[in-house]
């Protein structure tokens, strides 16, 4: 393919940009979330089952159909629907910890309200370092956050390709401990072993608007173990069975209503659609931003069939600006290009006790990451202007960076 293709101009001059009071590149916002609309006929079909039936929530026939099929979809035995992820991870850690321990092991690398779902399941993190390539926890980055406390080990699948799943696994098994997967982002993929959903003790996903499967809001997790799915299920709804026999402790309602299992429905029948549309996505980018110098696009690992939803970039030692700078300088154009998690979760102050941690890698590799837009709202165009945006701020980095008010984007 030709590598002089002429990419479009973004700005002409430094002070074109936003961020200095020229106009933005785009006129709505670009997100880096999903944002997915299905089939809105389809949406109603699954709408009328329950209005028909006057069943709108409990445990009804819609919920019932999404949890069979997300069974199916992942190759497990048992699925359990939430109204959100983090009560679907909240009651998984709860359920799954050894009792008479305190600790779970997570990265710090990871979905920023990760220590929230900890308290909630009255554990205490104790973050674990990742791997430099994988973004993720790995045996060897966890082992050695194994204490005589540990309830459990979270592992969380980065937001491009899988974590070693299979390491984590004999790791869990020889240390005799649980192991709970967060497989929010890899929803849609398979690990050399599998489908993702089949693996640890039990996994967890989340059906928000911005992920990959729109429920509106809503969670699920999936095991084959009978028995943690029964806890599982007593649990979302207040922990009692039959009149007022409580039994499981710390219930609650968390169930799904059947308005977000008919959409999550329309969407799950819409997947491979969906996919096939990032697989574009990601291509025009892979391309637009090969000839950008400092610039490198973490790529799809195709062995595991991945759903190309997140486009990750790495900032290189030659890039010019700072990475913060680089987001602030987006932003301002309309493109809301995010940090990647950052600032890790054991930089953050917070009100939940957390283990003592330093973890010089996530240090580094938290200030080198952005998220770039993806999903419906973004077209190839987009793509390739965002790219031409970021080839201006590659070629006039160090007029840029000299113009930046000190402390940018922050003062
Ligand atoms: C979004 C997200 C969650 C939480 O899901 P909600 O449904 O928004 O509560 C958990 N883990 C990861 C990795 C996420 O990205």
């Amino acid at each position: 393919m030709a590598t002089s293709e002429v990419l479009p101009v973004a700005k002409s001059t430094v002070g074109e940009l936003a961020a200095f009071g020229g106009s933005r590149l785009f006129a709505s916002p670009k997100s880096t979330s999903n944002l997915v609309r299905p089939d809105f006929a389809k949406f109603l079909d699954y709408s009328r089952v329950f209005f028909d039936a006057r069943h709108y929530t409990n445990n009804g026939p819609v919920v019932r159909l999404l949890e069979r099929r997300l069974a199916a979809f992942h190759g497990t035995r048992h699925c359990v629907t939430f109204c959100s992820g983090f009560w679907a991870l909240a009651v998984a850690l709860k359920l799954s910890a050894l009792e008479g321990r305190s600790e779970v092991v997570m990265p710090s690398l990871t979905y920023r309200r990760m220590a929230d779902v900890a308290a909630w399941a009255g554990l205490v993190p104790r973050f674990c370092e990742v791997d430099e390539r994988s973004l993720a926890q790995t045996a060897a980055t966890v082992e050695p956050a194994i204490t005589a406390d540990t309830a459990l080990i979270l592992a969380v699948h980065p937001i491009v390709n899988c974590c070693d799943v299979a390491g984590l696994e004999r790791l869990a098994r020889s240390r005799g401990l649980p192991l709970v997967f967060d497989s929010v982002e890899s929803v849609y993929e398979a690990a050399p072993e599998g489908k993702i959903g089949a693996f640890g003790d039990v996994e967890c996903f989340s059906m928000h608007a911005s992920k990959l499967l729109n429920g509106f809001e809503g969670g699920y997790i999936t095991t084959n173990d009978a028995s943690l799915a029964r806890k599982v299920a007593l649990a979302r709804g207040f922990g009692f069975e039959g009149e007022s026999n409580v039994v499981v402790p710390h219930g609650l309602n968390a169930k799904l209503n059947e308005i977000h299992a008919a959409m999550a429905l329309a969407s799950l029948d819409e997947i491979e659609d969906q996919v096939s549309r990032n697989r574009g996505r990601y291509r025009v980018y892979r391309h637009a931003l090969s000839g950008i110098r400092g610039l490198r696009l973490l790529g799809f690992d195709e062995s595991s069939r991945p759903s190309y939803k997140n486009i990750v970039v790495e900032l290189l030692e030659d890039w010019p600006l700072s990475r913060d700078a680089t987001v602030g300088l987006l932003n301002a154009e309309n493109v809301l290009a995010r940090s990647y998690y950052h600032p890790p979760l054991h930089r953050r102050r917070m009100a939940y006790r957390h283990a003592p941690a330093d973890l010089a890698l996530t240090d580094r590799l938290a200030a080198r990451f952005v998220v770039l837009p993806s999903g419906h709202f973004v077209t190839d165009d987009d793509i390739r202007k965002l790219a031409a945006l970021l080839g201006f701020l590659r070629a006039n980095g160090a007029a840029i960076a000299a113009r930046l008010a000190p402390g940018f984007p922050r003062a």
